[in-house]
């Protein structure tokens, strides 16, 4: 899969993309990850990239010119049109799913906003806009990190195992059940008795147990679109059940 980073501070994408499971995707070729300077795209002697805001108020807004530029000159290189991402907290907040969705995708450009964030017009050529949370950040290099990361290692062949992706919260609307290594005992902490048991058919029952005791417990919101089996609709009930 193919990406695209607009950004004003391109060494805030370039590092930790050189690191973990991103770094290694990218070095075997699976992932492909271009960080482009928007000042590139810029034609003035000291390459701009903000102006003040119509209307005036505090703060400078991101020119769209720059912007425009920089995606014609994606799509000319990439011989396609590409989806387009704004990262922004007015966006539609970014879950699981839409992860899923965006790494069906061959080609996605991220674009990373500064200070007050973008001339309105660049919304034009935008397909998603995407947030992070309700919270505000500096700027879209992280939030672009987050979106990139979270799809990244949805793509076949970027995660050694592709069960751990599977099993991994939010992927069928549960939170992942605890995990344990060794030792078996620190002081007074045991690691439960069923996995060091052996009991294959034990510990898938505890684990999808856990799993929904968890997300009962601590995001029972998850549950309504959660996509269980027999297994675990009873075990969820007989959870409710010891509740009340
Ligand atoms: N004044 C803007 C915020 C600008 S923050 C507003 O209130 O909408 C500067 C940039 O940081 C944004 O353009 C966006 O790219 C990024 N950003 C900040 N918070 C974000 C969030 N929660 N999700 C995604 N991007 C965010």
């Amino acid at each position: 899969m193919t990406f695209d980073i607009i950004t004003i501070f391109p060494a805030m994408i370039e590092e930790p993309l050189r690191n973990g499971i991103l770094g290694r995707a990218i070095d075997r070729g699976t992932l492909d990850v271009k960080v482009r300077d928007l000042r590139d795209f810029t034609t003035d002697r000291h390459r701009v990239v903000d102006d003040a805001p119509y209307g005036g108020g505090p703060g400078m807004v991101l020119k769209p010119e720059p912007i425009f530029r920089a995606l014609d000159a994606i799509e000319t290189e990439r011989r396609a049109p590409v989806s387009v991402i704004l990262t922004s907290p007015q966006g539609r907040r970014f879950t699981q799913t839409i992860a899923q969705q965006l790494s069906r995708e061959a080609h996605l450009a991220l674009l990373c906003g500064r200070y007050e964030g973008f001339d309105d017009r660049v919304r034009e050529r935008v397909s998603a806009e995407l947030s992070i949370g309700d919270f505000v950040v500096s700027g879209g290099e992280l939030p672009a990190l987050v979106i990139l990361d979270a799809v990244a290692r949805l793509v076949p062949g970027v995660v050694g195992d592709e069960r751990s992706v599977t099993e991994d919260s939010f992927s069928r609307g549960l939170l992942d059940f605890p995990q344990f290594t060794r030792p078996p005992e620190i002081g007074t902490l045991r690691v439960p008795d069923v996995l060091l048991s052996g009991n294959h058919a034990e510990i898938r029952r505890w684990r999808k147990r856990e799993a929904l005791a968890r997300t009962l417990e601590r995001r029972p919101d998850l549950l309504d679109g959660a996509v269980l089996d027999d297994e675990e609709r009873e075990i969820l009930k007989e959870l409710r059940h010891g509740r009340h």
